[in-house]
Parts: C-alpha cells; sequence; structure tokens
C-alpha cells in the first residue's frame, strides 16, 4: 500500500496542487482507489463519511485528462453524478483546487439554477462535469448536452442516489455514456437498498474496495451522551453545550417542525445560529450553508435529509438533539466532524426512551460510549436497564443451575 502520494505516478503539477491543498498523505480510500483508476480499472468503492473520497476519483480523473489531452474543443470527458446541488459545487471545488495547475474546464450542472446561465457553460468546452442527475437529464433530452464524449463516468454518494430515487435515471444516463473507457463509484456503504444489485450492470469486472479508515483517520472523534429528563432539560443541556463547550456545531433534530421550535427558543435565548431543512427555497439554503461554512454564525440546526452529502469543513461539534433512527445515520452525522485527520466530539442528548438506540449504536460502532454530566444539569430519572441478550458470562460459574433452567426456554 502506498504511503505518500509521490509514489503514484503523478505529474508534478497535481502533486504540487494536492501539497496545497494541505493533503500531506493519501488517505486510505485514496492509496486504494487511485492506483487501480490509474490502471484503467473500473471500481466499486465504500469508506466512511470524511475519508477524502473525492480526491480518490478526482486526482486519477485529472492525471488521465493530462495523460491523454483533448485534440481540439468539445464537450465534457469526465462526468461526475452526485445526489445533491451543494455537493456537486463542493466536488467541483475540489476538483478546481486539485486541477488549479491545469487548463482544463470544470463546470456544474445541477437543478436550481436559470437554464440561461447554463447555455453557456454547454456551448464552452468542459473537461469535466459534475452534475445532478435530473437537470442533466433534461438537457440530455433536449439535445444540449452531449455525453458521446463522456470516457469516465463517476457516481459520488452511490447510496444516497439509490435512496432518493435517482436510481432510474442514472441508469438511463449510464446508457448515454455507453462509449465511455471507466466507471467509479464511491458510495459510503455498498450494504442494504441494493446498491450492489444497482451497479451489476454499470461497472465492468470493478474492483471493489472496501477501505477501512486507518487509527488516524478514525478514532479522532470523542463521543459521549448527556441524559436528559424532558424537553426543558434537554434544551438547557443544548444550551450549556452551545455555550460553554461547542466552537462550530451542527445540532441535528428529527423533524422540521422541532428544528423551528428550537430554532425561535434559541433565538429567545440570543443565541444566533443558521438552519437548514428539506424543502427550503435553494438560495436561502444555499446562504444558511454560507453563512456557516464563512463563519458568520458557528452553528447549524439540521434535518438529516437537509444534511446529506454536505461538506462542512473543521466541524468541531456534532450534537445529536435528537437521536438518529438508526446506528448507520448516526455513523453519517458523526462523520461530519474530525474529518481526515482533525479533532472532533459528538455529543447525544438522550431521553430514556432512546437509551436502547445509544446502546445499539454502540454495538454497531463497537465502542462504548460514555456518559458524562453537566453540574446543575443532572438527569433526575433513573437510567433505564433494558434486557440484554442473553450473555453467558462470568455468572455461569457461580450460578450453573439457573444457566441450564434458562437454556431450556
Ligand atoms: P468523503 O467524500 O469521503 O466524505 P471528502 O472527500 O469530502 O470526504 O473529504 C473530507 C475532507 O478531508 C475534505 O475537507 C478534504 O479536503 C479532506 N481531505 C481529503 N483527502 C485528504 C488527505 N489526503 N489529507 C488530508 N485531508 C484530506
Ligand atoms: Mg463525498
Amino acid at each position: 500500500m502506498i504511503k505518500n502520494f509521490s509514489e503514484l505516478d503523478l505529474d508534478l503539477n497535481l502533486l504540487d496542487a494536492i501539497e496545497e491543498c494541505g493533503f500531506t498523505r493519501p488517505t486510505q480510500i485514496q492509496a486504494e482507489s487511485i492506483p487501480q483508476a490509474l490502471n484503467g480499472k473500473d471500481i466499486l468503492a465504500s469508506a466512511p463519511t470524511g475519508t477524502g473520497k473525492t480526491a480518490a476519483f478526482v486526482i486519477p480523473a485529472l492525471q488521465y485528462l493530462q495523460d491523454f489531452p483533448r485534440k481540439q474543443a468539445g464537450p465534457a470527458r469526465v462526468l461526475i453524478l452526485t445526489p445533491t446541488r451543494e455537493l456537486a459545487m463542493q466536488v467541483a471545488d475540489q476538483a478546481r483546487l486539485l486541477a488549479k495547475n491545469t487548463k482544463l474546464n470544470i463546470a456544474t450542472i445541477t437543478g436550481g439554477v436559470m437554464y440561461q446561465e447554463h447555455a453557456e457553460l454547454l456551448a464552452a468546452t468542459q473537461d469535466i462535469v459534475v452534475a445532478t442527475p435530473g437537470r442533466l437529464m433534461e438537457y440530455i433530452e433536449a439535445e444540449r448536452f452531449d455525453c458521446r464524449a463522456i470516457e469516465w463516468l463517476v457516481l459520488d454518494e452511490a447510496d444516497r442516489m439509490l435512496d432518493m430515487g435517482f436510481g432510474p435515471i442514472v441508469d438511463r444516463l449510464s446508457g448515454e455514456c455507453r462509449w465511455r473507457k471507466q466507471t467509479l463509484l464511491f458510495s459510503a456503504t455498498l450494504e442494504g437498498k441494493g446498491v450492489e444489485g444497482f451497479t451489476a450492470d454499470l461497472l465492468n469486472e470493478p474492483e471493489r474496495i472496501d477501505a477501512e479508515p486507518s487509527r488516524r483517520e478514525r478514532k479522532k472523534i470523542s463521543q459521549w451522551y448527556h441524559r436528559a429528563d424532558d424537553m426543558e432539560h434537554k434544551q438547557a443541556l443544548l444550551k450549556h453545550l452551545l455555550t460553554e463547550q461547542a466552537e462550530k456545531t451542527i445540532v441535528f433534530i428529527k423533524t422540521r417542525e422541532r428544528l423551528a421550535d428550537l430554532r425561535s427558543k434559541l433565538e429567545s435565548e440570543q443565541i444566533t445560529c443558521s438552519w437548514i431543512q428539506g424543502e427550503m427555497p435553494q438560495d436561502r439554503r444555499n446562504n444558511a450553508i454560507r453563512r456557516f461554512r464563512d463563519g458568520e454564525v458557528n452553528i447549524l440546526l439540521a434535518t438529516d435529509v437537509a444534511a446529506r452529502g454536505i461538506d462542512l469543513p473543521d466541524i468541531s461539534h456534532v450534537i445529536n438533539y435528537d437521536m438518529p433512527r438508526s446506528a448507520d445515520v448516526y455513523l453519517h452525522r458523526i462523520g461530519r466532524t474530525a474529518r481526515a485527520g482533525k479533532k472532533g466530539c459528538a455529543i447525544s442528548l438522550v431521553e430514556a426512551h432512546d437509551q436502547p438506540m445509544m446502546e445499539r449504536i454502540s454495538r454497531y460502532i463497537k465502542e462504548d460510549i460514555k456518559e458524562r454530566f453537566i453540574d446543575g444539569l443532572r438527569p433526575k430519572h433513573k437510567k433505564p436497564v433494558f434486557k440484554k441478550k442473553k450473555k453467558n458470562k462470568p455468572d455461569s460459574k457461580t450460578k450453573p443451575a439457573k444457566k441450564a433452567k434458562a437454556k431450556k426456554k
């Protein structure tokens, strides 16, 4: 396994740009994917959120475009599909940074943009187009976007695209790009919801990569929880965390209604925050994210739907104001902090009925998430105990009779 970017067969201009991005060593997914992609292989890769999947496909794509320079002006040669507009913009930004020492053109085509704005862009020569499936398909149907020149097709966050119902459109786009040479699929997970089945027609004898992030990449998130008696207690805990501990924080909330409640509550406490939720006008959403990213505000309230796929660098704290509905969603949420080498904290506020979920999460991530207390805000209720699954541990020695009985049942 390579340890340094310099071991990869990359042009100097690219190595320089990588260094300027502050990437000193490749992450696990990058070390495993880049050499395969450069060898012309199709790729089916999974790695947790925040482990550098973007550069894992952007770097080899840029190298490919330089190894096989275009001979004349023309349409895009690399197409990257992402589930959301924000993600498309972020991928394009990252690609522009890495391509800064080249003349390669990078454009985005997404919904939420006026059709005229795309006209110029579609007429000009592009090397890489980053697009959301829906809008791109409209242009293809109107014969305004030509897929015949696409040599690389990349699907980013394939699991999210499927979740969001883009499967059929992506299939059609794949058909449109049938002259391509290589296909790369990246996902946080390859399990569940049919990513595997979906990929069968898209990929040609892919290299399958399940990147276990290295210790250095993982392990930087401290996780703990506070028990809350009720809503009021929960809000007091949150206020304390936001004012006393957190720096740059995402607070996750279950529903839009609850988000609105919390927002007005925080406002009345003079705690400023921005917020995003599903079904929000695009410009307001972008504005909220920009204010948070630029540091105008340090608290972002979000629902899971709204927060899909957004990369917000330098988040110090993720707070689960409401517990997620699955351990998988928990991992997605906390993956937003401690990105690639930075430290982070993930704090959950747990009501009595959330306790089983907290324990399920602990088992799922194979880590013991400890409870912490804040003076003056200790919970009044006793920690609920839920029946554990049968485990024949030490007491099997002391009470052999009982154990035998239990077994018969
Ligand atoms: P993912 O797509 O896996 O969720 P991203 O590609 O969004 O992750 O990367 C997460 C963050 O890590 C970004 O801010 C990115 O700039 C940074 N990053 C990527 N690769 C490296 C690296 N090799 N070293 C340090 N930081 C990196
Ligand atoms: Mg990503």
